[in-house]
């Protein structure tokens, strides 16, 4: 809210804090990125008078340095190269070292102490909520690393979340063609039958998904390969859903991928590491978590009556084993999907086992 009390523009931040910790120093930014967007909101010639954290916790006033013009200038350099840089794709692993900032020390007003840091550089990682996933700090969660489970009378394979398969091929001929057709947006929608034998999937782009590298020679009849496609059963059928990463060619009879051989099924143990989502009965209508093992990371999630009693009991630091899932990727990352058939089972409760 922005109050005009002298007719200057001053902007003031009211916190209900004392001000102590580190995260005094990102109001510091905040407030100068505030200065910035009003700068950039009224055509570069309105200026603001003066930048304050207000701490309710103290019932003092720190006034913050405002951006001189060269860096207000410099600001809308650096965020845009920033929003570039979030835009161009998903990060790797070598964009993200860890080697975390210096943690700054701010006492009660949000006064700078002396020194303004810890000496310590690994001091922000004793607080860090990833410090039980992150390769900077040494720590044994009893990750689960499972093939097998015996639960309700027999074995169930399990597969580690790296070795979940979430792109998949598969080479047929298409029938029942509808589309592919662009609207005004350029979205495109489409959906065959690919059938090879008795063995049929339905393939279409997945839900929010645009997928364009599909050949204009696709007809009726046609011989394709569905490349890097998203497998899922619905209503017992097979799906391929396609995004922009996923292609479909034409070929030849020569060219092989078993629409049967495609897995959608998986069953998967991990450790809790977030719960993400619970239906509340008003918005939420999901529930999802995120699940860890040695090998990695996957995210499980369960839409209205495919969501077990089970999760209801289920906390962050589990160990849970997800049986009958079906394979699914969001975000990039493999996913469970649950279905009415699926069982979430409690394996070890977060009380036996080292905390996050
Ligand atoms: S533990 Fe957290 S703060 Fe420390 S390096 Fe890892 S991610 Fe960064």
């Amino acid at each position: 809210m922005i109050y005009r009390w002298n007719g200057n523009i001053r902007i003031i931040d009211i916190k209900a804090s004392i001000g102590k910790g580190d995260r005094s120093g990102d109001y510091i930014e905040q407030l100068r990125l505030y200065a910035w967007l009003w700068w950039e909101t009224h055509d570069h010639t309105e200026d603001v008078e003066g930048l304050e954290v207000w701490y309710l916790g103290t019932g003092t006033v720190k006034v913050i340095r405002k951006p001189t013009e060269s860096e207000l200038k410099g600001y809308e350099k650096e965020l845009k190269e920033l929003y570039q840089k979030l835009r161009a794709g998903d990060p790797s692993e070598a964009d993200c070292p860890t080697n975390p900032a210096p943690l700054r020390i701010f006492e009660e007003g949000g006064k700078a102490a002396d020194p303004p840091t810890d000496p310590d550089p690994n001091a922000r990682c004793i607080r860090c909520d990833y410090r039980g996933l992150c390769e900077n700090v040494e720590r044994d969660l009893d990750l689960p690393l499972e093939r097998r489970i015996e639960r309700f009378g027999h074995a169930w394979p399990i597969t580690p979340f790296a070795e979940i398969v979430s792109r998949v091929d598969a080479v047929g001929n298409v029938g029942l063609l509808r589309g592919p057709e662009f609207d005004e947006k350029g979205v495109i929608t489409f959906r065959f039958d690919l059938k090879e034998g008795y063995d049929k999937a339905v393939v279409k782009p997945n839900y929010g998904k645009n997928p364009t590298n599909i050949s204009r020679a696709i007809a009726n009849g046609a011989r394709v390969r569905v490349k890097n496609a998203i497998p899922g059963i619905w209503r017992g059928n097979i799906e391929l859903l396609l995004d922009e990463e996923s292609e479909v060619i034409i070929t030849d009879d020569e060219d092989e991928a078993p629409i049967v051989e495609i897995v959608t099924q998986v069953n998967v143990v991990g450790r809790v590491w977030s719960i993400d989502a619970i239906p509340n009965g008003v918005d939420v209508k999901r529930w999802s978590v995120t699940l860890l093992d040695q090998s990695g990371v996957c995210s499980v999630v369960a839409f209205r009556g495919s969501i077990p009693i089970t999760a209801a009991s289920v906390e962050r630091g589990d160990e849970v084993a997800i049986l009958n899932g079906t394979i699914g990727e969001f975000g990039g990352r493999a996913q469970v999907k649950l279905s009415p058939s699926s069982k979430v089972v409690h394996l070890r409760a977060n009380d036996e086992l080292p905390a996050f």
